[in-house]
């Protein structure tokens, strides 16, 4: 990027700016780990920069000391990995360049941008309580802007707590170009001369952020639109410096269906809560990605690199995004359904301790087109590995049937299954239907009852399947324990 002092008084956005080479960054605030908002803002970084062959960095915003979590930058870290989205070069972290920002506001208090303002907490508070009973916008009312530099130095000399604020021109407007909110004009005279460095010594968000957009040679500045009313004094900063601004593109908000912010109550859980719930990273990748954005064709299901080719920041909308989680679960059987068993088989076994992959990776065929999230499996397959409990015997008792009879029913299966020569999915079920049409129950009731005692639950793989790869001593064991709990105490 070139720099000069190519502005004018009244700002009109960047025109003939060279944003090349593409480098974008993602700016969290360890407040928290990563949620689906932020994932999102990442995953567009991400895109833009892959696709324009740039550099997607990653820098860590923590100059606001109060509001820090510790093990958020971890946590964030962790789960931008899990999504696939990998930095370029070292993250930046800001705590570690206290001294340069002041360096910085000390050149803006040198070029007249900034100035010292000595005002005391309990002014100010007076000053907006005044303002409040006015009814005007709560603005710090430039007192202190008319200092003359002489008296702020010596007053800063003395030890005297100041911050340092910047100078808004009073008059005129400042247009933003901004890449997907169009052109947005704002009047100078509503914006206030907000704190750039703090009385601790530290940036607040707005200095730092350009201290670094600038270090760190950022062409775009693709972040959610809750800083769209800062830009103009964004945009006044970079003037201010006498550095050209990058290019700014401000992401929609996200909305739960209820049309507020998303959040915990829509359902919206941490990236990694995610991943513990037996998401897979695609298919959350999948739903951020259409969060606010579309390619503008049928297609909905994208590898990474379809997305990179096809993202495009002049198709965001402007308007809020609705997000509808009950897509991200569809999105996630249709990732599952993509995997290969063995694939699969790898990620169950994560979740099955002691339960080795080969041994998973057969019945996998079984389950794989019924699963919503990977959890789902080890409750659909545990009974390949342990007998079900028999400890509600009153499960196994079919519609409108006596306990004794519905006992009979298990024994005479057992026998039924014994007498088989032949232990195939076919002859089993030739057998069961040939029974039920003996005690005369529907196949359909008989089968019910059969699925409760050889598997433990309701809902299981088909049921004439998972008895053949279970093998007859296990299943015929099943049967009888079942019939005989029945007999006991219920
Ligand atoms: N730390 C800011 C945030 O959490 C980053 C904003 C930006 O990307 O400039 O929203």
């Amino acid at each position: 990027m070139t720099e000069g002092p190519r502005f004018s008084a009244e700002y009109d956005g960047p025109v003939a700016q060279v944003y090349e080479p593409v480098r974008v960054r993602y700016a969290p605030s360890p407040t928290g780990a990563l949620h689906l908002g932020g994932a999102r803002t990442a995953l567009f970084n991400y895109l833009f920069a892959r696709q324009k062959s740039g550099q997607f960095l990653l820098r860590i915003e923590d100059t606001d000391r109060a509001r820090l979590k510790p093990g958020s930058q971890e946590q964030i870290e962790e789960g931008l990995q899990w999504l696939g989205l990998t930095w370029d070069e070292t993250p930046l972290i800001q705590s570690e360049r206290k001294a340069i920002y002041q360096q910085a506001a000390n050149g803006l208090l040198e070029s007249g941008g900034a100035y010292r303002c000595f005002c005391t907490p309990q002014r100010l508070e007076q000053m907006r309580a005044e303002q409040r009973a006015r009814h005007e916008p709560e603005r710090y009312d430039r007192r202190c802007r008319s200092i003359p530099r002489a008296e702020s130095d010596r007053r800063a000399a003395t030890g005297e707590r100041f911050v340092v604020r910047q100078a808004i021109p009073t008059g005129g407007t400042t247009t933003l170009q901004d890449l997907v909110m169009g052109t947005v004009t704002f009047r100078n005279d509503t914006l206030d001369d907000h704190v750039l460095l703090k009385s601790d010594g530290f940036p607040t968000y707005h200095l730092a952020f350009a201290v670094d957009d600038h270090a760190m040679r950022i062409s775009h500045i693709i972040r959610g639109d809750g800083w769209l009313p800062s830009s103009p004094k964004h945009l006044l900063l970079f003037q201010a410096f006498n550095w050209l601004p990058p290019a700014f593109a401000h992401l929609p908000l996200v909305l739960g269906p209820d049309k507020k912010p998303l959040a915990k109550r829509h359902g919206a859980k941490d990236v990694l809560e995610y991943r513990e719930a037996g998401y897979l990273p695609q298919a959350v990748d999948n739903f951020i990605a259409f969060l606010g954005w579309s390619p503008g064709t049928d297609q909905d299901i994208f590898t990474m690199e379809q997305l990179i080719q096809a993202f495009d920041l002049s198709k965001i909308q402007a308007s809020p995004a609705v997000a509808n989680l009950e897509r991200l679960d569809w999105l996630n059987g249709q990732f599952i359904r993509r995997l290969t068993p063995d694939e699969l088989a790898t990620r169950v076994a994560s979740k099955m301790p002691g339960v080795p992959v080969p041994a998973l990776t057969p019945l996998i065929p079984l389950v794989q087109e019924r699963l919503r999230t990977l959890n789902d499996a080890p409750e659909m397959l545990r009974f390949f590995f342990e007998d079900p409990d028999t400890h509600r015997p009153e499960q196994l008792i079919a519609k409108g049937r006596e306990p004794a009879a519905t006992a009979t029913a298990l024994t005479s299966a057992a026998a039924a299954l014994q007498g088989l020569t032949d232990w195939t999915p076919e002859s089993i079920e030739a057998g069961l239907r040939a029974l039920a049409e003996r005690l005369g129950w529907s196949s359909r009731d008989l089968f019910m009852t059969l699925r409760v005692a050889v598997t433990g639950r309701t809902v299981t793989p088909p049921l004439i399947e998972s008895i053949s790869r279970l093998g007859k001593d296990t299943v015929l064991n099943r049967l009888e324990r079942a019939a005989r709990a029945l007999a006991g105490p219920l």
